[in-house]
């Protein structure tokens, strides 16, 4: 089966002025689309203008929530245009996928697929500074009807959209709040999945959160409440004296591959980093001894978040002044030169389009 190319015959009127961009927006002239149906597998791939789609009100995906998506990035510098580590996406949609019992894709088409679309898209890419072209792959469950079961057709669509730079003003520190009472995920739900529900269960702390003025909300696990997991779509880290520690994978956290890539980097250097079981309770010890010097969240859309404060039960830890530390300045250069193709990439994480 080949990729059939349908090309916008009403190209849309790009932005001007990569200042007003945000994230999301706005989306590029077309969409990558593949359906699935038991009978034909994954079929009919296609690019097409980017348009509405129309599904049955009964479509299972409206009422429970059988979906699954990925976030990734193409970057540009000097005409050249990157893509950072795509396999590893797609290797986690599949896992995604397995949780929800939604078909595995063949990873090496998809890829290039993805290269194609990325490919024809890329006069869409903004060149400023910290901008990129944000690429989001979903699948739906399209079954029509109500019952609840695995459903038998889906669709798979990548849309992408030209994002400003995350860090408008500089990269600056954010404020987080340390949830008790609600939970994201508990091992052996749906935590190790991106899956839209597991960002439904945290809008209400999210709110709690923004009513408190502080603009991110840090999970501890779903049952004794006591282990770091995660920051609502970013991985966590904290820089001690000694060394680099972060929660490890226990089933509920989301795998990030920019944590996978900054373990990878700073080890890499001689640093050690160690992924294990961090209470609550360490991190406040840590900063009463002043033993915690820096935290950090990672994610593909701001790379690297440092955390300027704290807030766990009443309690506000101010970190490193509540300005950027050292580390964390040193892991978003080192990545975001790596993504841009600044710097030589002895990885091997950048694909060029
Ligand atoms: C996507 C996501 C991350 C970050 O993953 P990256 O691959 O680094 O972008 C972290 N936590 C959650 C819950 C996420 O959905």
């Amino acid at each position: 089966m080949s990729l059939k190319i349908e090309k916008t015959k009403s190209p849309k009127q790009k932005y001007s002025n990569s200042e007003q961009l945000g994230f999301g927006k706005i989306f590029t002239d077309h969409m990558l689309i593949i359906d699935y149906d038991k009978e034909n597998g994954w079929h009919d791939e296609r690019i097409v203008p980017y348009q509405d789609i129309c599904l049955d009100p009964s479509a299972m995906v409206f009422h429970y929530g059988q979906t699954v998506f990925e976030g990734m990035k193409a970057y540009k510098n000097n005409g050249k245009v990157y893509l950072f580590r795509p396999q590893e996406n797609l290797k986690r949609l599949n896992k995604s996928n397995d949780r929800l019992c939604i078909p595995q894709i063949d990873e090496e088409k998809v890829l290039e697929y993805l290269y194609k679309f990325v490919d024809l898209e890329r006069d869409w890419i903004p060149e400023d500074e910290g901008c990129s072209l944000y690429i989001r792959p979903f699948i739906i469950a399209t079954d029509a009807q109500l019952g609840v079961h695995v459903s038998n057709e889906y669709k798979f669509i990548v849309i992408a959209s030209p994002s400003g730079s995350y860090y408008k003003n500089g990269l600056s520190p954010v404020s987080i709040y340390v949830e008790k009472d609600y939970v994201r995920a508990v091992r052996g739900g749906m935590g190790m999945a991106k899956t839209g529900g597991n960002y439904a269960a945290s809008m209400k702390s999210q709110d709690i959160a923004h009513e408190r003025g502080y603009s991110q909300v840090l999970w501890l696990d779903g049952v004794e409440r006591k282990y770091i997991e995660e920051v609502g779509a970013m991985n966590i880290f904290f820089v001690l004296k000694d060394k680099v520690i972060t929660p490890m994978i226990n089933g509920s956290i989301l795998e990030g591959i920019t944590r996978k890539s900054v373990i990878e980097l700073l080890r890499n250097e001689g640093m050690e980093v160690s992924e294990e079981r961090i209470s609550i309770d360490d991190i406040v010890k840590y900063y009463k001894n002043g033993e915690l010097l820096e935290i950090f969240g990672t994610g593909t859309a701001a790379v690297i978040s440092p955390v300027g404060k704290l807030l766990y039960d009443e309690y506000e830890m101010v970190v490193n002044d509540g300005k950027i530390g050292k580390i964390s300045l040193h892991v978003y250069e080192t990545l975001t030169n790596l993504q841009f193709g600044k710097i030589k990439d002895d990885f091997n994480w950048r694909v060029e389009i």
